[in-house]
């Protein structure tokens, strides 16, 4: 779990789970605003990506949609549960790139 720039505490995974969508973060124990340095984005960006990347084979094969629909969005649901472990904080906004 990420460590809070400001304070130092370490983020519990429900605290971090909960801010996965939020561009810019509040740390639950000092209430100050943070955001997810470039990495952190990076790794974020690519676990979303994961979902694309089983879907894509599976509808080139052939696959009938009743298969990989359930399949593409448990992974998609799997991808927003992990994310937390791989999120890394800043005071400052980075740049995305
Ligand atoms: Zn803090």
């Amino acid at each position: 779990m990420p460590d809070c720039p400001s304070c130092g505490k370490q983020w519990h995974y429900k605290d971090t789970l909960k801010q996965v969508l939020r561009r810019k973060k509040q740390c639950p124990y000092c209430d100050r605003a943070v955001y997810v340095t470039t990495k952190g984005r990076w790794r974020e960006s690519t676990l979303q990506m994961v979902p694309l990347l089983v879907w894509l084979p599976l509808v080139s094969f052939g696959v009938a949609p009743v298969i990989y629909i359930p399949i593409v969005i448990t992974i998609f649901v799997l991808m927003y549960f992990i994310i937390p472990f791989y999120t890394e904080l800043s005071k400052d906004e980075e740049p995305i790139y």
